[in-house]
């Protein structure tokens, strides 16, 4: 939940029924950003070799998560779902951007290397002053397999394309 939001339903006492669909109008919000699913998994945790599972999503060895390989397989499911096409194949692995790239790509949260089935998330400090944790994973995740998907199909992967707005925004509710 955005905290703008928050703050819009916390403003006055509202009445049960009002919380409720707020509730629930929060959730269909959180489904379309994050899947709606509560991930049990955060927490730091790394892959010591390289893993592949459903859809073909392949996971390299990675330190620094905050989701795990099982969570990385269902957001890549349920990106497909939301965008109503299917892909496979991809490839994610955590890396410091600052060490991989050697700075060649800056500090972005995560990117997608155009043209290719590669996803990385940037496991460094952006000195935003909070923390990365299992929803801003989730995010990252979602608007590079976006990319990914929209190139495999053939579309245009680029941002105008409104699938992101649709399916993958995106660290949106951080900036
Ligand atoms: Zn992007």
């Amino acid at each position: 939940m955005r905290e703008s939001d928050l703050k819009e339903y916390t403003k006055e006492p509202t009445p049960f029924a009002a919380v409720a669909v707020a509730i629930i109008m929060s959730c269909i919000v959180m489904f379309f950003m994050v899947g709606c699913t509560v991930d049990s998994s955060n927490g730091l945790q790394d892959e010591t070799s390289t893993r592949t599972g459903a859809y073909g999503v392949t996971l390299k060895p990675s330190t620094g998560m905050y989701v795990s390989f099982e969570t990385i397989v269902n957001v890549f499911g349920d990106t497909m779902a939301c965008m109503g096409m299917t892909a496979q194949d991809v490839t994610v692995q955590y890396v410091s951007y600052k060490e991989y790239f050697n700075g060649a790509y800056g500090a972005p949260w995560g990117g997608w290397i155009v043209n290719s089935n590669l996803v990385f998330v940037n496991t460094d400090d952006l000195g935003l002053g909070f923390q990365r944790e299992a929803g801003i994973d989730k995010e990252i995740l979602r608007h590079e397999f976006v990319h990914y998907i929209l190139y495999y199909n053939g579309a245009d992967p680029k941002h105008g394309n409104p699938m992101f707005a649709q399916c993958g925004l995106g660290v949106n509710t951080y900036n």
